[in-house]
């Protein structure tokens, strides 16, 4: 750990990239309790470390929540290891599907309050009493239903770069937002068959528990989400109704599931569906940008970023705190405000 806080997080991105050790990015959770979350990070962080593994973890009592990525050579012993821990047994690996192995540069395990924050008071939802887990078939067949209604559980700029057809994706930022927003969008749909997803399947875990106890009754989830149902397809050659791409929070920012480009770029509005964060670290929004905007605006956001980071690093300094940008102003994921000013409506 002493070495990470030595070495600039530029300088570790770069190593990452010259290295030429072959990594498989996967994730994992489970909700389970566990009574010691510091001892139970210590320990992990030990071993995984030991392993080369980088990635991010969060441990809370009530479970494990990871996304990481191992030298391939590696792979059995960890996935040995975590299977050896009582508390992990039998937990699945969801491998990506689209991986450079450039997804992580450093190992962070973190303890957190709760792996998925739901804004719900301790022990409001027991995750155990989720909706029914269903495979990709499954999935296909009742989605080809009137009586199904198919709901996307991730955040706004998630299904914005892919989703799939059909689905209700509710525009929210966070998962606690999307609790009573969804619930009300449901409303009408009480006596139809509820299926949700989300990219590993973690969020629904909690989501179909929570509207389960608000009385909804059809509850399905799609086993291991999108990343398991797009192995599954592959794999059994089933139809794919997944369009586009599936959003994942680590350098990669998006996976392609399909050819289809269903999102538009936020500052010209044309056809692209690839994230990035503002190169003005004041500002970091993560916005569209097609390789055009990114060169016209030297990969900023914005005219202001763009200005910004020209100046000095004493100019920036000195003016910074009289400025707000875009994402130091609507926080990570907000941009609407953004299509605002560039004069953009993008429906
Ligand atoms: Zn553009
Ligand atoms: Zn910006």
């Amino acid at each position: 750990m002493a070495l990470f806080n030595k070495v600039n997080k530029g300088e570790l991105k770069a190593r990452l990239q010259e290295s030429d050790v072959i990594r498989t990015t996967l994730s994992f959770y489970r909700y389970v309790t566990i009574e010691e979350p510091a001892s139970f990070r210590a320990m992990l962080f030990k071993r995984l470390e030991e392993m080369a593994v980088y990635g991010r973890i969060y441990v809370a009592k009530e479970g494990i929540n990871g996304q990481i990525s191992v030298p391939q050579s590696n792979l059995n012993e960890l996935h040995d290891y975590l299977d050896g821990l009582p508390l992990l047994t039998g937990m699945r690996l969801n491998i990506a599907i689209d991986d450079d192995g450039k997804s992580f540069y450093v190992l962070k395990i973190k303890l957190r309050e709760k792996i998925v924050a739901d804004g719900l008071p301790e022990g409001a939802v027991d995750p155990a009493k989720g909706g029914t887990h269903i495979d990709a078939e499954t999935f296909n067949q009742m989605t080809d239903r009137e009586d199904t209604v198919v709901v996307d559980m991730r955040n706004h700029y998630e299904s914005e770069v892919g989703h799939f057809e059909g689905a209700l994706c509710p525009d929210v930022e966070t998962f606690r937002e999307s609790l009573p927003l969804v619930h009300d969008l449901l409303e009408e749909h009480r006596s139809k068959n509820i299926v949700m997803y989300c990219t590993g399947g973690i969020r629904c875990e909690k989501a179909t528990a929570y509207f389960r106890k608000q009385g909804f009754e059809n509850l399905y989830q799609l086993d291991g989400g999108i990343i398991e149902y797009a192995r599954q397809v592959k794999a059994r050659r089933l139809a794919n109704k997944f369009k586009g791409k599936n959003f994942v929070f680590d350098e990669r920012l998006g996976e392609r599931i399909t050819g289809e480009v269903i999102a538009q770029c936020h500052q010209c509005g044309t056809a692209c569906d690839d994230h990035t964060n503002c190169a003005n670290d004041a500002c970091h929004l993560l916005f569209i940008q097609c390789p055009t905007c990114a060169e016209k605006f030297d990969q900023c956001c914005s005219s202001k970023c763009k200005d910004f980071i020209s100046l000095s690093a004493e100019d920036q300094a000195k003016t910074k705190k009289d400025l707000q940008f875009n994402g130091s102003k609507f926080g990570k994921g907000r941009y609407k405000a953004h299509h605002d000013e560039m004069g953009l409506d993008l429906g």
